[in-house]
């Protein structure tokens, strides 16, 4: 039962209780005076109670149900306003009551799909990838927070636009958007301040029954890092980090794309291929760093020096290569080419800046034409190579056109390597002794240990040839080991013989100090021969002593030890300063051949030996002068307090007998040379 009727039966029976007691009262009372009367009055109060009794009840039932009504109005207007979460007032009127519960069923279902709603609202805002879900046609119909923030766009101005219309101009024009429903494509947007971004645009299709839910959704993702990552590792690809200039693939590709217009526009290209003279000392004496700081400034001063008509690349190391297209392939264009190639070889030469040192460097270069030398890239690059490295025997700091006849060269020396790995099978390999002439006694101090590689058919190939390729193919090592060999075997031999060699000195390479097990190997192959170190002596370059200088010192200190003596070659022709030589075991320096060659003549070289052998002097070195040729520079030399010297002027390296025999004359008549320096000493007594 409601509760309206409830309340209404209960006031009913309170009515009709206190009524009826009222009226048997009053008809108590009038029942002595009018007992007549009674009856009439029990019958009107009994009529006029019922009458009051319905009222009260209508009025009393109808209040409720309008209370009840206006309950379930107020849960409409909350759940029309969004409000799912209180439960409807439930009044279990009669009637209503069934109202309010479907009502409240729902409020229930209302509130669980708005639950889901928001979930999924909440999951894509809460995702990094922009998310659009648009109708089949691609008008969107949400964007995602992170949409919203790529794109710099607030949600309401991107709702009813085609998803084509946030695409950069020129990505919309191949837009299409059946496509893009299903599949990743990479694409632009243009953010709202006109900005573009690269991204990825992943489409799919919304598949679902009921029409109103069909449509795409499209992710898309920023991929700027990707692209810059891209665009970088293309970069590093092309363009040597170093130098900033192509790379050799790039360069082979744009010289092949530069080959195949001039031959079918019938004009000319011109190769200019550019290495450094001795850069390898440059890395030896100051570091790789500085090595690679000189690599940047010249690449900077070719780029400049470049005409618009050319282009450039770092082939290796130390090896650039120019480009020239557009030239005119029925005039000779070797004189303007020259001037350029003249031109990029001063900018070389012009002083470097290396730890507060002016250094000087030089280049070669070979030049080759297409079509005259070559018609495609790799016969075009060999050919200019080819020249430079004629350019490069020639004394470096010139350029050289290519002619047919230096590929044979090259191709030579390619020859000439696998052949030096048959060379000591072969006993090809022989060692001549060059005197050293004690410039106060005229005798015989010692002698200097030159290879020679005697190859059948090619007569005697010079140490300056074989002794690179020897070093580039590490089979100096083997090289090195076997003139240690012969030295000491004819070492003992001219002992043996009577002859008094004085110290012997042999040539070291960087390659030979550098292998771990060096000290070891000599020691043993002393003790093999029965030699003591104390006759020899090791001629290291001062390039090889400043590269890796502690390492060098180290050994050179346990070499030392063991009684060897050093010397420097070659000295003067490295960048290093006395000075710095100072801090290894030396006991002799040699100035190099290059400057006794013009001592005479030449006024800095003559100011620079008298410097060098003073100063070498001071510092307890036996100073010693390589190349001499003429008497006159054994003059200079003897008349400046020079200790020793060697040169063709007391005769070409020779063999071992020769060299007993020289011994033993030596040593009936006391000195070999005296002869020699007699005259020198006259001269110094009339200069
Ligand atoms: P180096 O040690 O400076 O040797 C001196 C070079 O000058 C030798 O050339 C010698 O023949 C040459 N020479 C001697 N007197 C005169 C002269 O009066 N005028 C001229 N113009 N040259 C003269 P070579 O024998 O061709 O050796 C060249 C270089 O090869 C040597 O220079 C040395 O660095 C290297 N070498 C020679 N033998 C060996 C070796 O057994 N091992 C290593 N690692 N290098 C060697
Ligand atoms: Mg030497
Ligand atoms: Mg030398």
């Amino acid at each position: 039962m409601s509760r309206a009727l409830k309340t209404f039966s209960s006031a009913l029976w309170a009515f009709v209780a206190t009524s009826t007691t009222a009226v048997l009262c009053v008809a108590a009372a009038l029942w002595g005076h009018w007992p007549g009367v009674v009856p009439l009055v029990l019958a009107g109060a009994v009529a006029a109670g019922g009458a009051l009794m319905v009222a009260i009840g209508i009025w009393r039932a109808g209040r409720a149900v309008q209370q009840t009504a206006a309950a379930l109005t107020r849960s409409a207007q909350r759940i029309g306003q969004g409000d799912y979460a209180r439960p409807v007032e439930m009044h279990e009127h009669d009637g209503m009551g069934e109202l309010e519960q479907a009502m409240e069923r729902m409020r229930a279902r209302l509130r669980q799909s708005t639950i889901n709603k928001d979930y999924l609202r909440s999951v894509l805002n809460s995702m990094a990838d922009a998310v659009f879900l648009t109708s089949p046609d691609g008008v969107i119909k949400t964007a995602n927070t992170a949409a919203c923030k790529m794109l710099g766009f607030g949600e309401e101005e991107l709702l009813g636009r085609g998803i084509a219309s946030l695409l950069e101009e020129r990505a919309r024009a191949g837009f299409d958007l059946l496509q893009a429903a299903q599949d990743t494509r990479e694409t632009v947007v243009r953010t709202r301040d006109g900005q573009t971004i690269p991204v990825s645009l992943a489409g799919s299709r919304i598949e679902s029954d009921d029409p109103q839910f069909q449509g795409n959704i499209f992710v898309v993702r920023n991929i700027t890092d990707r692209k810059r990552a891209e665009r970088r590792i293309r970069y590093l690809a092309r363009y040597d980090t170093l130098t900033k200039v192509a790379n050799r693939m790039q360069f082979q590709h744009m010289l092949q794309q530069t080959l195949a217009r001039g031959l079918r526009s019938g004009q000319a290209v011109a190769l200019l291929y550019l290495d450094m003279d001795r850069f390898k000392e440059v890395n030896d004496t100051f570091g790789h760093d500085t090595g690679d700081r000189v690599l940047e400034v010249l690449a900077e001063r070719l780029t400049r020096a470049l005409p618009p008509n050319a282009s450039l690349g770092r082939l290796a190391g130390d090896e650039f290569a120019l480009c020239l297209h557009g030239l005119p392939a029925d005039t000779d264009q070797r004189v303007p080419i020259g001037q350029l190639a003249r031109a990029v070889l001063n900018e070389v030469a012009r002083a470097f800046q290396l730890n507060q040192q002016e250094v000087f460097l030089t280049a070669s270069m070979g030049i080759a034409f297409c079509p005259r030398d070559a018609e495609n890239v790799i016969d075009l690059i060999r050919n200019a190579d080819a020249a430079m490295y004629h350019a490069k025997q020639n004394g470096g700091n010139t350029f050289t056109f290519y002619s047919p006849e230096m590929n044979a060269a090259a191709v030579e020396r390619l020859i000439l390597k696998s052949k030096l790995r048959r060379a000591l099978e072969r006993d090809e390999l022989v060692i001549r002794y060059q005197p050293k002439v004690d410039l106060t006694s005229g005798r015989v101090v010692g002698a200097e240990a030159l290879l020679r590689w005697r190859l059948p058919g090619h007569g005697d190939i010079p140490p300056a040839r074989f002794i690179p390729l020897a070093e580039e193919t590490n089979l100096i090592l083997d090289i090195g080991e076997w003139v240690l060999n012969r030295v000491c075997m004819d070492y003992r031999q001219l002992k043996g013989a009577g002859g008094e060699p004085g110290r012997i000195s042999l040539n070291l390479s960087l390659r030979q100090l550098r292998q771990a097990s060096f000290i070891l190997r000599c020691r043993s192959v002393f003790r093999r021969h029965g030699v003591s170190p104390t006759a020899l002596e090791l001629e290291i370059t001062e390039t090889t002593l400043m590269a890796d200088s502690k390492n060098t010192l180290r050994l050179l200190d346990e070499l030392y030890a063991m009684g060897l003596h050093l010397s420097i070659d070659d000295f003067g022709t490295g960048y290093s300063s006395l000075s710095a030589l100072q801090q290894f075991p030396i006991d002799t320096l040699k100035i190099d051949q290059s400057f006794i060659r013009d001592v005479t003549e030449n006024t800095g070289n003559a100011t620079l030996v008298r410097t060098i052998i003073e100063m070498g002097r001071n510092l307890g070195m036996v100073v010693v002068a390589e190349g001499v040729e003429a008497q006159d520079q054994l003059d200079f030399l003897s008349r400046n307090g020079c200790a020793q010297a060697q040169g063709r002027l007391f005769g070409e390296p020779c063999a071992v007998e020769e060299l007993l025999v020289l011994l033993q004359r030596q040593g009936s008549s006391g000195c070999a040379f005296g002869h020699l320096l007699r005259a020198a000493q006259a001269a110094g007594r009339t200069a």
